[in-house]
């Protein structure tokens, strides 16, 4: 849990700061807030006052503060997070403007402290050479981005410029806080595959996708390249995320591995189908008086070819295993027999479908259960476990 500092810069997007606010709350963190004189006129500094009960300060001059409110805030934050973050605000910042309270506290934010900004702002002005220009600067000096985004925008119009949701925020605040994984290229796979009898059947699994979407997203909001190898899955593309949509195993493996070359992890959360259809007939199929047997093949295992092919300590490997017995004890023949760095085991009555799971992480160095959790935030342990027990 963090001292979370939320700057609220002048556009209209600035409401949404107030349930980012509270989000941040929600997940265990203090939060105290600065605004710009232009962002206190789209939403009243009273509103933050209540909700975090600290003042909101908006002024650098405030004769009744005794002293530095910049040094004191920019001291305390932990983390800081601008939201939503205008042209303005960026070109400043970009330019080392100090002349306001948000623009002063992140100058005197300390050296360790990230800083993530949330942009807001109409389409022609984030398309904006100097726009770019400032937004490549604060990035090259290491701030961090989350969105904007695609969407309907206050003037009615659609385009990129949208701020992104106060929960992506949040997670992109919770990827902040832990390992960094920016300059990495993480290759996850989801979803179930289908592998198909005829042009209407398949033989498929109850796999929803939604273990390796939340990895994808976790391993975006801490700043990796992130490709997304989805077999058919209804849930929606995590933001910054690349997603490569795939039917069958044999889609799946020519996709990963074409996207695992100087990949730094691959993460295996697909349910992955161990046998396809020996032939798949061109028409429908007719149903006839008796029974009817489908003669099928084994699929290659994807996990297990990268796992023979690897020669040095890149990419990563991490696979799932779905048991009915003994859960530990065939994680870690699985971690052997297809040469990988850590199993995510968990009991099929677990895992499936839910928001939550129950796993335990299997490594050579032994197994370790974790508690129940969102999946969202096994993600994150995932993760950090994943890039720890390749040092
Ligand atoms: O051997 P089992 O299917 O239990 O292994 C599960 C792990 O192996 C998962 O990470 C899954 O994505 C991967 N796998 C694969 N190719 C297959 C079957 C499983 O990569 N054909």
């Amino acid at each position: 849990m963090a001292n979370i500092l939320v700057g609220v810069g002048g556009g209209i997007a600035a409401f949404k700061a107030v349930l980012l606010v509270r989000e941040l709350q929600r997940r265990g963190h203090t939060v105290r807030v600065v605004m710009t004189r232009a962002g206190a006129r789209f939403v009243g500094p009273v509103t933050f006052t209540g909700i975090t009960g600290r003042p909101a300060v908006t002024d650098l001059w405030d004769p009744s503060y005794a002293g530095e409110v910049h040094v004191e805030l920019g001291t305390w934050a932990e983390l800081l997070v601008v939201a939503p973050a205008t042209m303005n605000l960026l070109a400043r910042a970009a330019a080392g403007f100090a002349d306001d309270a948000v623009l002063a506290t992140l100058a005197c934010r300390a050296p360790d402290a990230p800083l993530l900004m949330a942009p807001a702002m109409h389409p022609r002005m984030w398309n904006r050479a100097s726009t770019q220009r400032a937004r490549d600067q604060l990035a090259a000096d290491g701030v961090r981005f989350v969105g904007p985004t695609e969407g309907l925008l206050a003037s009615g119009e659609s385009g990129v410029g949208r701020l992104v949701e106060p929960d992506v925020i949040a997670d992109a605040v919770e990827g902040a806080l832990r390992r960094d994984l920016r300059g990495h290229r993480i290759v996850v796979s989801a979803g179930p595959t289908h592998e198909d009898l005829d042009p209407v059947r398949y033989l498929g699994n109850r796999s929803t996708g939604r273990m390796g979407f939340a990895i994808a997203a976790a391993a975006a909001a801490r700043g990796a390249e992130v490709t997304l190898v989805a077999g058919p899955s209804a849930l929606p593309t995590p933001p910054g995320v690349t997603r490569v949509d795939v039917r069958s195993a044999l889609e799946m493996q020519t996709a990963i591995q074409q996207a695992a070359k100087d990949a730094s992890a691959v993460i295996m959360a697909a349910a992955v189908a161990d046998y396809r259809p020996a032939e798949v007939a061109t028409s429908k199929i007719k149903k006839g008086e008796g029974g009817m047997s489908v003669a099928l093949e084994r699929n290659p295992d994807i996990l297990a070819a990268l796992g023979a092919a690897r020669t040095g300590a890149r990419p990563v490997l991490v696979g799932f295993a779905l048991e009915t017995d003994d859960v530990v004890g065939n994680a870690r023949r699985k971690l052997e027999k297809k040469k990988v760095d850590l199993i995510v085991a968990n009991h099929a009555r677990d895992g499936f479908g839910g928001d939550e799971n129950l796993v335990t992480l299997v490594t050579a160095a032994g197994a370790e259960e974790l508690p129940r959790a969102s999946k969202r935030a096994l993600a994150d342990h995932i993760l950090d476990r994943a890039f720890e027990v390749t040092e």
